[in-house]
């Protein structure tokens, strides 16, 4: 049994990482500022005598005597993050000098949910770990994805200076069951528009791509990564299997039996025109893949958002 924290705990994510420490039989701290998450996510977890719920933002100091340390707190889509743009930076590099001092103070081992935005709109594909990305540092998106390179660098920092103990991954598109229905990415968008028989909104002409995983293959890629004796990372965890964002319309439409028409909104600045996970080293060093089909998951997520409305 471990003490572990996780940060972001009530988001999307971390709701379904905090259920699965519990399952493992660990002690788990969830510590959320609620910007993002919801108590919906995690209210089932507060009658368990492992499950501790603390309200508290990262970009102050938190003490507390823990083994390890999941840091999720960030806002991860786009509307939320570049709502505040500059509390997002903050979260991302005070809330991660914190979280690194605390790992560094009580030994802990910390894993950073860095993102497939450090490689920008990448110019090779699919990404591996080793390209250094194609990031606009001025652009509406530079707060978050300059914010996670900048978290990426003070953990390496904290490894080789103090030595602190981290893992790094980086998260492709995730999908699944306790994504917040208002915040905007494009697998809640879809399925709400379908379910209500609403016009299905299309950034741009729908050709670029993205590659869906889905919550429980990412959950169990996270926890791999965490346990590995040595492997500090980076290392990609995502599926994939990529489409066109056209092409994901027409699948919701169809998975959910929608009488929905696509319409084409102007496409946001900086949005990337493909992403697509090299997942070779997540196999090789952690034997990890994705094993949940795309069709599996998006029909328990449908369910999700039916039970919502
Ligand atoms: P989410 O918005 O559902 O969860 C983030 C959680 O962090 C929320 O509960 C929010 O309230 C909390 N939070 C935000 N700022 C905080 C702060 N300053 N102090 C304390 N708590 C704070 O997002 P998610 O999809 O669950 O993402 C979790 C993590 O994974 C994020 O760090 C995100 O950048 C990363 N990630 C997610 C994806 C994805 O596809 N979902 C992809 C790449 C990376
Ligand atoms: N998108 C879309 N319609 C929507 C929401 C998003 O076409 O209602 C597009 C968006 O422009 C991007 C892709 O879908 O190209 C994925 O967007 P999301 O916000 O989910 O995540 P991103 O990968 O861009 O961070």
């Amino acid at each position: 049994m471990k003490r572990i924290l996780v940060t972001g705990g009530a988001g999307f994510i971390g709701s379904h990482l905090c259920r699965r420490l519990l399952e493992m039989g660990n002690e788990v701290i969830c510590l959320d500022n609620f910007f993002t998450g919801s108590k919906r996510n995690i209210y089932s977890y507060l009658e368990n005598k492992n499950f501790e719920l603390v309200r508290h933002d990262i970009t102050k100091e938190y003490f507390a005597e823990v083994d390890y340390i999941y840091n999720l707190a960030c806002p991860a889509s786009p509307p939320h993050y570049q709502y505040n743009a500059i509390k997002t930076i903050k979260t991302s590099v005070l809330g991660m000098i914190n979280m690194l001092g605390l790992a560094k103070r009580c030994k802990a081992r910390i894993l950073q949910a860095s993102t497939s935005e450090v490689y920008g709109d990448p110019k090779v594909h699919p990404q591996r770990e080793d390209y250094w990305g194609n990031v606009n540092p001025i652009g509406i998106r530079s707060c978050y994805d300059e914010g996670k390179r900048c978290a990426e660098t003070l953990m390496m920092d904290y490894y080789r200076q103090n030595n602190v103990d981290i893992r790094i991954v980086r998260i492709f598109n995730t999908y699944g069951p306790n994504m917040d229905p208002d915040d905007g990415r494009v697998v809640s968008n879809f399925i709400l528009q379908a379910l209500k028989g609403e016009d299905i909104t299309i950034y741009g002409d729908g050709s670029q791509t993205r590659s869906f995983c889905y919550v429980d293959d990412l959950v169990t890629g996270m926890i791999k990564m965490m346990e590995n004796p040595s492997f500090i990372g980076p290392v990609n965890l995502g599926n994939p299997s990529e489409r066109t964002i056209l092409d994901f319309a027409k699948l919701i439409i169809e998975l959910t039996n929608s009488k929905s028409n696509i319409i084409y909104k102007p496409l946001p600045s900086d949005d990337p025109t493909q992403r697509k996970p090299d997942i070779t080293l997540a196999k090789e060093k952690l034997g990890w893949e994705p094993k949940v089909n795309i069709e599996e998951g998006l029909l328990k997520t449908i369910e999700y958002f039916k039970e919502l409305i």
